[in-house]
This record gives structure tokens, C-alpha cells and sequence, in this order.
């Protein structure tokens, strides 16, 4: 199925999704928004207040200074597709439990599929979870890894740098190096693909790279 048929298809899943208790307690789910040819994918934790009574990521305070950091890395926002790993909004913002992620993993996974990016970007630690399980995200924040063919890319959460000053200018920082990273994950996947027309036998593509660069 073409990927925006698909992503129309998970939103309508998502919007009507019963499979964990965050459905008692949402107004709006929140799907997620972008072109489905977005080369670049946002995944950060789940809707706050906002985006429970709008149905739409990151509109809040997070989402203010999420623009302003796409602004910074010449990113347009309707050119990229920005979504988080629960759909639904945890009463009074609290974490995702391990439960709650693990029923909603199949709509991102579908998303991710359907969109199939070059680079993710993972706001917090719970999309940063899903590539690294044991890390830690004071030590690998803005640096990028190789994961099953694309880019992986950890960011702090925007809302750290809005509760924690002095993460801000990191935040700043780790977002400046974004076209430098994309362009790179470009180039590689160039050279990866010529490998793969000049050779049946070329370097394990789906392994994950465990250093980080
Ligand atoms: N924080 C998130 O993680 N996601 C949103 O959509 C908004 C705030
Ligand atoms: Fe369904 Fe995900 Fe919402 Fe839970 S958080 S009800 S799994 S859409």
C-alpha cells in the first residue's frame, strides 16, 4: 500500500484505539503529522494538554521551542513527520508505562514503515528506547548511529531545556548539527547503494553500528 494510505489508515486506527487504559482518559488521540515522503522522522514521548484538546503533536510549550529548533537546523515543519511513541495523553503528563508502549508500538512501527525515513530523530528517552535500550541519554544526545539502514539521531526532550536551563543551549547545540548529519546520512546511503549494485556481498547493512559518531 502507498505509504500516505497507509499513514491515513493508522491515524483512523489510532483515533478510534482501545488497547490500553490511555484511551479512558484522552480527548483527542494524537497520531502524528507530516508528509509520508518525509526523509526526516521527530519521535517524541506523547501528547501533553495541548495536543489532547487539538489532536496534534507537539502545539504546546515543547512545541514552540521544537519549532524554533527546526527553524535553527533549516528544517521545515510540513516537511517532516513528528509523532511519539503513545498516542495518547498520560493523565497529568506522567511517564509512559512499559504497558501503554508496548500496545502502541505496532502504529509507530507501521508509521516508520510506511514513511520509511533516512534520518529519526528521538525526543527523550523513550523513543531514544526503542533503538538503545541501554544507554543513556547524557552520554549519547546529538550523536548519530546506523540502525537497520537509516539514521538513528538522540535528542533531549525539548521540554528538558524548557525545565532545565542550563540544557537549553545543549539542546541548541546537538539540533545545529542536524544538516551537517543528514547530508552525511545522505552520502552514506549513496555509497551504500552503489556497494549493492557492484556487489552481492557487501558489508551487513541491518546491523546496528555500535559506535556512535
Ligand atoms: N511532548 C511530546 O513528547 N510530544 C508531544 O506531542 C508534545 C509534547
Ligand atoms: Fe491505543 Fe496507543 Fe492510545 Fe493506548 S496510547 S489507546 S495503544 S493509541
Amino acid at each position: 500500500m502507498e505509504g500516505e494510505l497507509v499513514l491515513r489508515e493508522v491515524a483512523g486506527e489510532v483515533r478510534q484505539c482501545t488497547k490500553c487504559d490511555l484511551a479512558n482518559s484522552r480527548k483527542n488521540a494524537v497520531p502524528g503529522e507530516g508528509p509520508s515522503n518525509a526523509s526526516v522522522m521527530f519521535i517524541g514521548e506523547g501528547p501533553g494538554f495541548y495536543e489532547n484538546e487539538q489532536g496534534r503533536p507537539f502545539v504546546g510549550q515543547a512545541g514552540k521551542f521544537l519549532d524554533e529548533l527546526l527553524e535553527s537546523a533549516g528544517l521545515h515543519r510540513e516537511k517532516v513527520y513528528i509523532t511519539n511513541v503513545v498516542k495518547c495523553r498520560p493523565p497529568g503528563n506522567r511517564d509512559p508505562q512499559d504497558t501503554e508502549l508496548a500496545a502502541c508500538a505496532s502504529f509507530l512501527n507501521r508509521q516508520i514503515q510506511a514513511i520509511d525515513p533516512l534520518v529519526i530523530v528521538t525526543l527523550g528517552r523513550f523513543s531514544m528506547a526503542r533503538y538503545f535500550q541501554a544507554a543513556k541519554i547524557s552520554v549519547i544526545h546529538g550523536r548519530s548511529a546506523w540502525v537497520d539502514g537509516r539514521m538513528i539521531v538522540p535528542m533531549y526532550h525539548p521540554a528538558a531545556g524548557l525545565h532545565q536551563g542550563s540544557l537549553r543551549p545543549v539542546i541548541m547545540r546537538d539540533f545545529a548539527q542536524l544538516p551537517k548529519m543528514i547530508e552525511n546520512a545522505r552520502q552514506q546511503r549513496e555509497i551504500k547503494a552503489s556497494h549493492k549494485d557492484n556487489s552481492s556481498s557487501g558489508p551487513a547493512e541491518d546491523a546496528t553500528q555500535l559506535s556512535f559518531f
